[in-house]
């Protein structure tokens, strides 16, 4: 018998298609579009988790957009995801999530 197995990726990672949130709705990790190449995407669930709970903390204290604080402090972790994904397709050779 022959097994074969797979899984449903998106492109929202390497393609840096980042969802952060809408209104007064954040989202973090995997759902935002933060996985790192290779599927390391635990690392990315933990800062993101902590960087909108930051934003809503000092969006209510300052009357900030929580979504704007949000967008401003995953600026980092969203260039290092791009980057990840640059360098996975380089080691590879090829495209890592091919459309
Ligand atoms: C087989 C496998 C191996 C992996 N190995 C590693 C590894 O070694 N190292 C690593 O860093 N990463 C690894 N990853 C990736 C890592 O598990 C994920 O990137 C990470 O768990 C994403 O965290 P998250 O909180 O964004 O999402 P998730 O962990 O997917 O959490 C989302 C949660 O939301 C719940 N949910 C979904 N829809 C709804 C709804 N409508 N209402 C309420 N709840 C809902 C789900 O049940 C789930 O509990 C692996 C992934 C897989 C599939």
């Amino acid at each position: 018998m022959v097994r074969k197995s797979g899984c449903l990726g998106n492109d929202m990672c390497p393609k840096g298609k980042f969802y952060l949130g809408n209104g007064n709705i954040l989202l973090v990790g995997e759902a935002a579009g933060f996985l790192n190449a290779f599927g390391e995407g635990i690392s990315c669930a933990l800062s993101t988790g902590l960087f909108a709970a930051e934003a809503i903390s000092k969006g209510i204290k300052s009357r900030d957009n929580a979504l704007a604080l949000y967008t401003e402090l995953t600026k980092q972790e969203r260039r290092q995801t791009k980057a990840s994904w640059r360098l996975g397709a380089k080691i590879a050779g090829r495209d890592l999530m091919p459309i």
